[in-house]
Parts: C-alpha cells; sequence; structure tokens
C-alpha cells in the first residue's frame, strides 16, 4: 500500500468511481456515504466505507478526518451538503481538499472557501468528447489554461516513417510533441531524429489555434 490516504464523501458514480481507482492505483481509500445502501455495495471495494452524514462535525471527527492526505467532495445534486462538507473538511485540518462542482457558482462557492482543487466533470467530459468526435485522431486533451493544451494524437499513415524534424511541429505550427507512445514503451522527450510510426500515439503541446492547424493540416 502507498501511504498516502484519501477520504472520498458521497460514493456516487463519480465518487465511487474515483474511490476504486484510487485503491487500483494502491492507495487507501476511506468512503463516507449517507446512504446504506450505497456503503454496503461499495464496502468490499474500498479500505473502509462507513454511513455518516458528511455535514456533521461529530462524525467526521471521531473519524479521524485530520489524519487524511486528502479529502475529495463528490457530492454533486445537493448543493448545500457539498458545500458543508467541503467547509468541514478544510475546518478540520484535511492538508487537500478536491470538490466536484456541478455549475460554475457552485465551483466559485467552493474555490471562496478555500477548496484546493475545484473539478467539473461533467463540463470537462463534455468538452474531450467534442474535441474528440471532430478530430478521429484525437484521443485525450487537456486543457492547461484558455488557449493552452495537452492532446494525445494517433500517429496517422501519413506521418508514418517520418523524423520529429521532417514533421518539425514546432517551427511549422507552433506546437511540439514532448512523447510519443508506442507498444515497446513511451519516449519522453523525443529528439529531431526519433521516427513517428503510424499508431503510435503523440503527445502535443500547444496553444489550441496551433494545435488545431497541425490537426486539420499535417494530420
Ligand atoms: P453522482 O452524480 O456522481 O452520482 P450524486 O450527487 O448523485 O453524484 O451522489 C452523491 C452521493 O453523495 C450519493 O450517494 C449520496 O447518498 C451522497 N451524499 C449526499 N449527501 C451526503 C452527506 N451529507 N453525507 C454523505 N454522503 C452524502
Amino acid at each position: 500500500m502507498k501511504t498516502q490516504q484519501f477520504v472520498v464523501i458521497g460514493l456516487g458514480r463519480f465518487g465511487s468511481s474515483l474511490a476504486m481507482e484510487l485503491m487500483d492505483l494502491g492507495y487507501e481509500v476511506l468512503g463516507v456515504d449517507i446512504n446504506e445502501e450505497v456503503v454496503n455495495d461499495m464496502s468490499e471495494h474500498l479500505t473502509h466505507a462507513v454511513v455518516a452524514d458528511a455535514t456533521d462535525e461529530e462524525v467526521l471527527k471521531s473519524l479521524g478526518i485530520r489524519n487524511f492526505d486528502c479529502g475529495i467532495v463528490a457530492i454533486g445534486d445537493d448543493i448545500q451538503m457539498s458545500i458543508l462538507a467541503a467547509i468541514l473538511l478544510k475546518e478540520l485540518g484535511v492538508q487537500t481538499v478536491v470538490a466536484k462542482a456541478i455549475s460554475m457558482l457552485h465551483g466559485k462557492a467552493l474555490s471562496k472557501l478555500g477548496v484546493d482543487r475545484v473539478i467539473f466533470p461533467e463540463r470537462d467530459m463534455g468538452i474531450r468528447v467534442a474535441h474528440q468526435l471532430v478530430t478521429p485522431n484525437l484521443l485525450d486533451y487537456i486543457e492547461l489554461s484558455k488557449d493552452y493544451s495537452i492532446v494525445e494524437m494517433t500517429v496517422p499513415q501519413c506521418l508514418n516513417g517520418k523524423t520529429l524534424s521532417e514533421v518539425n511541429t514546432r517551427a511549422r505550427y507552433g506546437c511540439s510533441i514532448v512523447a510519443l507512445h508506442r507498444t515497446e514503451g513511451v519516449i519522453v522527450a523525443p529528439t529531431a531524429m526519433d521516427q513517428l510510426h503510424a499508431g503510435d500515439i503523440m503527445v502535443i503541446i500547444g496553444s489550441n489555434s496551433n494545435i488545431d492547424r497541425f490537426e486539420s493540416e499535417a494530420v
């Protein structure tokens, strides 16, 4: 087991998936949900799962919440509950508090309360899927800021056998290929002489407009 300990508040679709993935990654996870049925379903998958109201300070204290490195508030639909749980995790001294927001206003409120990281799973997944739908080779998309992104794209047949210096993304399109995944492994920071193979995955960083240009002209 790795040393970092996580507490996930709310074991709905998002919380349960996140909690199980953390377990798969080798971390200890306490799951908390107010619904007994949900907790029963999850108990065999997590280190511990307890039925508790995460807006009850005494209950959270008795669970030793302040000893957790990271708390994730995965209650979405009930904004009031989400906000109260987030305040308590911060006040009780959980080192890093992450909370899921279902709207911009919900997110703003969580940020103002000092939540370390606010996530918008539905919004972000919608954006990702839209990019994947319009760019067939695009596998994944991470927004770094409003204008910059990292994208994962399959190397198309037309670039097969070309070296990075031949493709010359930096000079031609203003974006850089920062890694290549192939069956043999990952090449981080490939050199100008590394070759692209059709089917490899290239990781590209750049401004959205430059990446778009590369996608439409070269791929
Ligand atoms: P999702 O969209 O990811 O399924 P939901 O908002 O529907 O998320 O589910 C959130 C979960 O949080 C539910 O299982 C619900 O029982 C739980 N929950 C809601 N309020 C509390 C609370 N005060 N304390 C603990 N768990 C809660």
